[in-house]
């Protein structure tokens, strides 16, 4: 069985590790990767494939830039030529962007199926292109691979035969599991080399378009970062679409008194960062599981989260950028808290189980 895997973004990269790995000691299947080139640099891209022992994908489209229209059109026109070469058993798509939406639609069109991996989540928010991404993914997937209960239940009630739906856990937790632990016996470590004490700082990641794309929660979120770190020190890895935004606005000299701005980082640094802080300010989905997986408090800045089992058992907590005074707060309030014991995202043998269904 030759599969073959569209990626694009950080968060893809990172989730494939663990299912292409899989796929690579099962006799009978054969893996072709194609990156679309969303994320392209080094910092977003080259680090990942380097650190979590990723082939060099087979075809490489240089995608990027662009409106979501001109950027998901160029790929869906790249991925069917690869298709048609290739001419693959099984297309598997990963996670909510246009890489994903690309690559499924393409496949679909030429009755080619597909497998989704972290089917069913749902923010129920149809303007964020996530949501528009994975609800149309989901419609035209064979196999939808849900993370957790609540993923399950979005598909039912959207009436997907349930015969296509497998319950398998999180990749994430996989990689966490994985990878994480050898973050953490490696001899170079960020956090002393930031001189961050361990259990000191405020972690912060945001790249949602409904934070970036909007001056006032952006400013908020700034503020409140800000405010926090007259009490903690606060270090941020700047996506480089929220750096380029800051730049524009003329935001960043100012921000840079108060936070430690830092390019982004690889997955194992993140891993010791994540470790290593005393609460997560994030808008970002894996990095809300991330920091449940190291037992540490999470502050998800947004309306609304597609993990919603973690705000309910008290790791994370919702709290919408609209004021300063309410970021700091919730962000101070959140050091040393911990949520109750729970195990929703599998046993971490995800990927393996992934690729039972797909061999069966
Ligand atoms: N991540 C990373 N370096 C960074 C920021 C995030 O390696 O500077 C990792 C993080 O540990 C997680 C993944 O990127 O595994 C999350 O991706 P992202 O936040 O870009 O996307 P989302 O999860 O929101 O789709």
């Amino acid at each position: 069985m030759k599969v073959l895997t569209v990626l694009g973004a950080r968060p893809q990269f990172i989730k494939a590790s663990v299912v292409s790995a899989a796929i690579g000691q099962r006799a009978g299947m054969t893996e072709v990767v194609v990156h679309t080139g969303q994320h392209h640099d080094t910092s977003m891209s080259d680090v990942f494939f380097d650190e979590l022992g990723m082939a060099k994908p087979a075809h490489h489209l240089a995608i990027h830039g662009g409106g979501h229209g001109e950027m998901t059109g160029r790929m869906l026109a790249g991925v069917e030529r690869i298709l048609l070469e290739e001419r693959p058993e099984v297309v598997l798509v990963y996670g909510d962007t246009n890489s994903t939406l690309a690559g499924a639609l393409a496949a679909a069109k030429l009755h080619i199926p597909v497998a989704h991996v972290e089917a069913g989540l749902r923010s129920f928010n149809m303007r964020m292109p996530e949501e528009i991404n994975r609800i149309l993914t989901d419609r035209v997937s064979t196999w939808l691979f849900a993370p957790t209960d609540d993923a399950v239940g979005h598909l039912a009630r959207e009436g997907v035969d349930p015969a296509r739906v497998h319950q398998v856990g999180d990749v994430m937790y996989d990689v966490a599991l994985h990878h994480g632990e050898r973050a953490l016996k490696m001899s170079e470590n960020i956090v002393s080399r930031l001189g961050l004490a361990e259990k000191g700082f405020v972690l912060a990641t945001i790249h949602r378009a409904e934070n970036t794309d909007d001056a006032e929660r952006l400013r908020n979120i700034v503020g409140g970062l800000s405010r926090v770190a007259e009490r903690l020190s606060v270090v941020w890895p700047l996506h480089p679409r929220t750096r380029g935004v800051l730049a524009g606005m003329g935001a960043l000299e100012e921000l840079e008194r108060h936070v430690l701005l830092i390019e982004p980082v690889g997955y194992m640094e993140m891993v010791q960062l994540e470790r290593a802080a005393a609460v997560i300010a994030t808008d970002s989905g894996g990095v809300q599981k991330e920091a449940f997986f190291h037992g540490v408090p999470c502050v998800t800045l947004r309306d609304e989260t597609e993990w919603v089992e973690l705000v309910a058992a008290g790791w994370n907590r919702l709290v919408r950028p609209i004021d300063m005074a309410g970021v700091a707060g919730a962000l101070i309030h959140a050091v040393g808290t911990q949520g109750k014991s729970i195990a929703p995202y599998g046993m971490g043998d995800t990927a393996v189980r992934i690729v039972d269904v797909l061999s069966r």
